[in-house]
């Protein structure tokens, strides 16, 4: 059997694109009985209002795991789901962080961008394929949907850092972001957390990367 260039090099450039999503979809999301409990505490989340002009919903999923994330995007009323262990290990500031992050994908139409870019590069990577790379060139394939993948992960990148920069800037402490990319950093210290490859293949913005952009932040706010 013979896979077709064009398939291959779509498997490729999605699977790098998206691969974080997926594992995160089947390893946590698709799990019988997970319940959602509704977060309620109104100072705090009118205080993000002041901040975002969001009127965020705070749900929290039972993940043994420090992750934070949105799980809707305009045009459709802003949620955001925090693991109970990210919940109950953050302070408030640091909790502020993740809210401030994750809203500022929800208004600044993140998720839009992002399937833009991946659109326009597949688009490119099958025009590619189609036009200069003949029938028996897998290697090319492959490589094609390498490059291009990791090329995504660099632009979207660049959407964490204005979630991220977003949220330094509007803190009431800055220093929860720092104390908070500390935590996660201690609590987990696998494969996944290789510098080398979270920098080619994740999207995130490295702890180191958002402790810097913390302090500069609450360096400016001390002035
Ligand atoms: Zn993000």
């Amino acid at each position: 059997m013979v896979i077709p260039n064009n398939f291959l090099f779509t498997l490729i450039f999605l699977g790098i694109a998206n691969w974080g999503t997926v594992i995160y979809f089947l390893f946590h999301l698709i799990k019988p009985k997970q319940k959602l409990t509704t977060i309620n505490d109104k100072r705090f989340i009118s205080n993000v209002k002041n901040k975002t002009g969001l009127d965020v919903v705070i749900k929290i999923m039972d993940i043994d795991q420090m992750i934070g994330f949105m799980i809707s995007s305009p045009p459709f009323p802003a949620v955001m789901v925090f693991s109970r262990k990210l919940f109950d290990s953050f302070n408030r500031d640091e909790k502020e962080w993740v809210i401030l992050h994750e809203s500022s994908h929800y208004f600044m139409w993140h998720s839009l961008k992002f399937a833009l870019s991946q659109f326009t590069l597949l688009i490119v990577g099958i025009f590619i394929i189609n036009n200069f790379v003949v029938n028996e060139g897998i290697v090319l394939t492959l490589l094609i949907g390498l490059l291009l993948g990791l090329l995504y992960v660099q632009i979207a990148k660049i959407f964490e850092y204005e979630a991220d920069n977003f949220a330094a800037k509007n803190m009431d402490d800055p220093k929860g972001m720092v104390t908070g990319n500390i935590k996660m950093r201690n609590d987990y210290n696998g494969f996944w957390q290789n510098k080398i490859f979270k920098n080619f293949f994740s999207i995130a913005v490295s702890y180191e990367d958002r402790i810097k952009m913390a302090e500069k932040q609450s360096g400016l706010k001390r002035k």
